[in-house]
């Protein structure tokens, strides 16, 4: 199901108009409903079109950091990043999270609801595949340190960045960083003290074959640790660090 987002019709192949109608027969039976209102989708995308309609989108956002930039298009840079920009260079950031993406992200993360990771990454390949986009050479989760990783069994940002990298065609390497400290939860501390919390939290286990990387992420909220990790992925060779998350919290 990691073509969920896919709405079944016809898809142009060499010049020959193919129906596509395998997702469309799967529609039919095996009707797919929404995972919000549980209302019939008609397609195998597990969110209604009206749903999706009403998913608090972000709108106008800087375009380095993905910070709201009130009444500016998404050409313009933050006050912030002006002042001290940050290491990584682009975010794509979809989502604020809010009701009902924080339910979504945290029945995912915390309940093990793994079936929620292809709608998320869906909503998020679109985004990031506009035409004329430059997509990265690869793609890196931010890892969980690994007493987190047994603890819960997996990782939710390596879940996102596989389902992205299938869909995308994009080589994902999720053993290129590792946590080498178990930091706090970013969420539990005070703004002012997350940069120390996550700093050397993270290291790199190769020289970077890529020039272009893009950190995934479930949720960012001030950025200390995608920052922290475009730190150490540029230490390391990469040239350009995007950072892709579903939902900017705080913001
Ligand atoms: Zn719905
Ligand atoms: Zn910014």
């Amino acid at each position: 199901m990691d073509y969920e987002t896919e709405p079944p019709g016809c898809q142009p192949d060499k010049g020959i108009v193919v129906y596509d109608w395998i997702p469309h027969l799967q529609s039919l039976l095996f009707p797919v409903h929404c995972r919000l209102c549980a209302g019939r989708t008609g397609t195998t995308v597990s969110l209604c079109a009206d749903c999706s309609t009403d998913l608090p989108w972000l709108g106008s956002a800087c375009r380095q950091c993905g910070g709201s930039v009130p009444g500016a298009d998404s050409l313009l840079l933050c006050g912030a990043c002006q002042r001290r920009p940050p290491h990584f260079d682009a975010t794509t950031a979809l989502l604020h999270y809010r009701p009902p993406v924080d339910y979504l992200v945290q029945r995912l993360k915390f309940s093990g609801e793994l079936a929620i990771a292809p709608l998320l990454s869906g909503l998020l390949a679109k985004q990031v595949s506009s035409p004329g986009a430059a997509l990265p050479d690869v793609l890196v989760p931010v890892p969980l340190h690994p007493s987190r990783l047994r603890e819960r069994g997996f990782n939710q940002a390596t879940e996102i960045a596989r389902l992205l990298g299938r869909r995308l065609q994009l080589t994902v390497n999720h053993r290129l960083c590792r946590r080498t400290r178990n930091t706090d939860a970013q969420s539990l501390l005070p703004v002012k003290i997350r940069h120390w919390n996550v700093r050397n939290a993270f290291a790199v286990t190769e020289r970077i074959p890529a020039r272009h990387v893009a950190i995934i992420d479930d949720v960012m909220t001030t950025g200390h640790t995608v920052n922290e990790l475009a730190r150490v992925l540029k230490r390391a060779g990469a040239e350009r660090v995007d950072v892709w998350v579903i939902a900017r919290a705080g913001h």
